[in-house]
């Protein structure tokens, strides 16, 4: 008989660690409350598929990871990614950046072994809780042989997710998790079916590892708005960041008045990208604005908090811009 994947569980809190006061708290609970151990305690099914251990490395609220949080994260998962006896990794996490730790380990681990990140939108105290139904589902996806090779993987609400896609899109519905171009695949009766693969690089095809990233450079996001006031990007270029994503209108559409402050910010040094608030859809470069001309760069159709990731990583390279437009279309 084939032998059971071994999967290991790493506890990081968030509302899948939650607990309500009472089962019909479905959006305001405590989140991070309940140990790794807890947590897995209410899915005692998974035992007849994989060998599952656990470990708590940390208990917070996803809206409370910083880039020390990401590294922590990401270089435990390296070490143990690296160990024969493991099969693969899953992450149970806050939903609220679920997809930039996510993408963050999609670009920077250097393995095949299935890496699933996991949360829920309501927390397990609650009625119709999606938590337990999630998190065996990850375990299932992770032990799965369908899951190797395909990058840093989100699993919700049946759904297999690319960490390069994926987006927080609701406050509250099951259905929050979305990617503009569909699930990778489901997840039926405990089976992984993938439909689609990644077409772009990730994990060991990338040019960062996390074993070797002991600190980022900051990158800032401005959000877009009619009416915006241009000392508003004047304050957030002058606060120590290395590069600033400008979350526009539109297709990467710049209001008239802040072009200045873009430009300025770019003469000092901080290197400004084009990037929409729209959720989707691709930021056309030397379109709405003459880029080349102000040596600036354009996201291509990533969301602005994972461009920002993408420009924390490049520039920890030191890259020019023409190499760093390119990791934009590469990833
Ligand atoms: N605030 C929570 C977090 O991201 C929400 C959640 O887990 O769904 O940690």
């Amino acid at each position: 008989m084939k032998e059971k994947a071994h999967i290991v569980v790493i506890g990081t809190g968030g509302t899948i660690a939650g607990r309500g006061a009472s089962s019909v708290n479905t959006s305001a609970y405590a989140c991070s409350v309940l140990s790794i151990d807890e947590v897995l305690s209410g899915i005692p099914e998974v035992a007849a598929v994989s060998r599952v251990s656990a470990e708590q490395l940390m208990q917070i609220g996803s809206e409370n990871f910083t880039t020390e949080h990401l590294l922590q994260l990401g270089k435990r998962i390296d070490t143990l990614l690296r160990r024969d006896d493991v099969d693969g990794i899953v992450v149970t996490h806050g939903t609220d950046t679920i997809d930039e730790t996510a993408y963050f380990l999609h670009l920077t681990l250097k393995s095949p072994k299935p890496v699933v990140v996991v949360g829920s939108m309501r927390p397990p105290s609650s009625l119709s809780a999606d938590g337990p139904l999630n998190l065996y589902n990850a375990i299932l996806v992770a032990s799965s042989p369908a899951s190797h090779a395909k990058g840093t993987l989100v699993v919700s609400n049946d759904e297999i997710h690319s960490a390069r896609d994926v987006v927080k899109t609701s406050t509250f519905k099951l259905e929050s998790f979305r990617s503009p171009y569909g699930p990778l695949g489901y997840i039926v009766e405990g089976n992984p079916r993938y439909y689609r693969v990644p077409a772009r690089r990730h994990t060991t095809e990338t040019q960062w590892s996390v074993d070797e990233i002991y600190q980022l450079p900051e990158v800032g996001i401005v959000y877009a708005h009619a009416g915006i006031d241009a000392a508003v990007i004047e304050a957030t270029a002058q606060s120590g960041i290395r590069g600033l994503i400008y979350a526009a209108t539109g297709n990467g559409n710049v209001a008239g008045h802040v072009v200045g402050a873009l430009l300025r910010a770019r003469r000092r040094g901080v290197q400004i990208v084009r990037a929409s608030r729209t959720g989707s859809g691709i930021v056309t470069r030397n379109g709405a604005q003459p880029d080349d001309e102000y040596d600036w760069l354009v996201v291509d159709d990533q969301v602005p908090q994972k461009a920002r990731l993408l420009l924390m990583l490049s520039l920890s390279d030191g890259q020019h811009s023409t190499e760093l437009q390119d990791v934009f279309y590469r990833y």
